[in-house]
């Protein structure tokens, strides 16, 4: 079973069981997965970045405590994801591997961003690499 972090299009953030990774993108298609504040059918998993030097460690820490109903926060969240998407690879669901193995100088330093799971981002966070959710703004659109 593998747990993923979610969020809906208005924002709300939870998490669900999946038996296998492919499951999220099967029950996502078929709108069997559902928001349980909102209901809403449109949910993506929630994208995890490393604090590396070239994203900012600060703009990482203060996102993760944003208030996403804050417009001024808001507009700098959206100015930091866009700044994720621009300038760092997207590894997918390979982000806790890779986040590994830059952390241990086993592949080139540089920004990444994918999906993890919350069991995932605590085992790197045990092991003392920075992550940080990449907020997902409540007017966006898949
Ligand atoms: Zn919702």
């Amino acid at each position: 079973m593998i747990r993923y972090a979610l969020a809906c299009e208005a924002g709300h953030a939870f998490e669900s069981w999946f038996r296998a990774s492919d499951d999220f993108e099967t029950q996502s298609k078929r709108g069997l997965i559902s928001c349980p504040q909102c209901g809403s059918v449109r949910v993506t998993k929630q994208i995890m970045a490393p604090a590396v030097r070239s994203i900012g460690k600060e703009a990482a820490q203060s996102v993760a405590l944003a208030d996403p109903r804050d417009a001024e926060m808001r507009q700098f969240m959206r100015a930091y994801r866009q700044f994720v998407e621009n300038n760092a690879e997207h590894v997918g669901d390979k982000f806790a591997e890779e986040a590994r193995k830059i952390h241990y100088g086993e592949t080139e330093e540089r920004a990444i961003y994918g999906a993890a799971t919350p069991t995932e981002v605590r085992e790197l966070r045990e092991e003392g690499v920075e992550v940080a959710p990449v907020p997902i703004l409540p007017d966006e659109r898949n």
